[in-house]
């Protein structure tokens, strides 16, 4: 087993795959260590009784040119096994339907026709789609931001646009603020409408979060969504292959417990990470690179090399949220027409809101009908997944199965409610997961699994970035720059090598 790296690469989640694949096109040695038997972490899938179920995300994005998924796609050659979805997501709320169509003026008619509000409803969503249509490309213009130094500033000065400047100005207004000005608050339904889908794409509140971030998480609907043939984690496993290819390799079972600088001594000048891990066999690797795919307050646990990261973590750890999710494999009707027509996401709002820190909402994806890697015809597989405040309130103590079971049972009674075609009786296998489990799984500390809520930062510039004090540590995934998601991390992890890389070419 070969211990000398040019890079390792901790943990195998989006964020680090991604940076992982960049640097080994560029011909770096590259070895991932993953502490799970899986690689994807937060956006896999795991088998089951024959199943195929996601572990966590189960929408994606991201595809379109210029677009994060896009580029890692084009860049490094990767087919990923994607179906397109004709329809983005449903919400369901106090009995009535609302249908988040993709086309953009069908959405407006939609919305117009749900919470009213007329033309400066119109104008809201106009609003929203050229904020976000500029955030995106600005965002795979601007390789340096969030700017740590002048250098900087003065490498993005060529990427500058003048729409540019509106990204800019609403990223120091709330989106609340913008409401109020077009007189869009007065409609409790649309307000809760409006909160329900700001928790699930950027874990915040329209009191709290910028216009700009905002309109990035309202739109999403609005791009092609795509489902993963086989599950999220056939994801992973494409940009695996391609490391590979390249000469580089991911080791299962190595959780990195020690992280250390070692060198600058006279004999040997040259300064070389150290990572320790828990693993029986193999359990020391060096790198003079390091990648960090783990949230920043695992990070800081595992090394004392970075006391300023860990400084500015201890600052943001409060109200990171948790998940509560399901796995539900279901015996349904192939032939009947809903099986062939359903929108495979769902967002159902709640009558009241869940106990031990539960939402107001759950989140369901269905499985698509055409993928039998999943399931057999006839069987669907079901994920539902709700946020959880505090998740380190859940522990294994004498009340945790009563609390499973609690959420278990409203959700399950929730889904009979809402669909014709949910029956208790087909269920031929559940599983669910507290933060209790998501700890097991991914490793993140209390289970907390939602990145920084981007209202943490009064503004973007505030947001941290991907490079970390130390030139020769770089930090990727949901809990740094530009947050939380599939298409977020993605972006950090290839912008973060070009960063790396312009730095060593001075
Ligand atoms: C329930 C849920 C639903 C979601 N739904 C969506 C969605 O529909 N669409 C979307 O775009 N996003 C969604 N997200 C968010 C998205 O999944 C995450 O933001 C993203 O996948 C995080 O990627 P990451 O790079 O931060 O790494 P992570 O996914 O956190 O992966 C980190 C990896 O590091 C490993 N690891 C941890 N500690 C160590 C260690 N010490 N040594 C070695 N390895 C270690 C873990 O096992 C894991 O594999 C969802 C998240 C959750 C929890």
């Amino acid at each position: 087993m070969d211990t000398f790296w040019d890079v390792v690469v901790i943990g195998s989640g989006l964020g680090g795959l991604s940076a992982a694949l960049s640097l080994s096109e560029k011909g770096q040695r590259v070895l991932v260590l993953e502490k799970g038997t899986t690689p994807g972490g937060c956006a896999s899938s795991f088998q089951k009784n024959g199943f195929v179920f996601e572990s966590g995300a189960t929408t994606l994005v991201g595809l379109e040119p210029g677009l994060p998924l896009h580029k890692l796609s084009t860049d490094f050659q990767i087919q990923f096994p994607l179906i397109p979805l004709k329809r983005s997501m449903v919400v369901h709320l106090d009995g009535k339907t609302v249908e988040r169509f993709q086309n953009r003026k069908e959405w407006v008619t939609e919305a117009k026709r749900v919470f009213g509000g007329g033309l400066r409803m119109e104008v809201f969503w106009i609003l929203c789609h050229l904020i976000s249509d500029s955030l995106w490309s600005l965002s795979g213009r601007y390789k340096f931001f969030p700017f740590q130094n002048f250098s900087d500033i003065w490498k993005s000065i060529g990427a500058f646009r003048l729409r540019d400047l509106l990204v800019l100005f609403f990223s120091f207004i709330s989106l609340r603020f913008v409401l109020k000005c077009l007189g869009l608050t007065k409609n409790k339904v649309w307000i809760r409408f409006l909160e329900e889908q700001l928790l699930i794409t950027s874990q915040t509140t329209s009191t709290k979060i910028p216009m700009s971030f905002a309109s990035i998480g309202l739109t999403y609907p609005q791009l092609q969504n795509y489902v993963a043939k086989g599950g999220m984690v056939s994801l992973s496993e494409s940009i695996l292959q391609k490391i590979e290819t390249n000469g580089g390799k991911i080791l299962y079972k190595q959780e990195v417990i020690h992280l250390k600088k070692n060198g600058f001594t006279k004999t040997n000048p040259k300064m070389i990470w150290e990572l320790h891990t828990k693993n029986r066999e193999h359990n020391l690797f060096h790198a003079p690179l390091v990648v960090s795919n783990l949230p920043i307050w695992n990070l800081t646990e595992i090394t004392d090399d970075l006391p300023n990261l860990k400084k500015k973590t201890t600052k943001f750890e409060k109200g990171i949220w948790g998940a509560f999710s399901l796995g539900i494999a279901i015996e349904t009707n192939p032939s009947e027409e809903w099986a062939k027509k359903e929108c495979l996401h769902h967002q159902i709002h709640l009558k009241d809101v869940l106990p031990y820190g539960g939402g107001n909402s759950i989140f369901l994806s269905l499985s698509h009908p055409e993928d039998p890697i999943r399931s057999p015809k006839g069987i669907r597989i079901l994920s539902i997944s709700t946020h959880i405040e505090n998740p380190e309130s859940w522990i294994r103590d004498l009340s945790y199965q009563e609390k499973k079971k609690t959420i278990e049972s409203i959700v399950i009674q929730t889904l009979e409610e809402t669909f014709p075609w949910f029956q208790k009786d087909k269920i031929l296998f559940l599983h669910s997961a507290t933060p209790v489990t998501w700890r097991t799984w991914t490793g993140r500390k209390f289970g907390r699994v939602g990145g920084i809520p981007n209202s943490y930062f009064s503004n973007p510039f505030q947001m941290l970035g991907n490079r970390s004090e130390d030139p020769n540590l770089l930090l990727t995934g949901d809990t740094v720059y530009p947050g939380q998601g599939i298409p977020a991390v993605v972006l950090g992890g290839l912008h973060v090598v070009e960063q790396f890389l312009a730095r060593k070419r001075g």
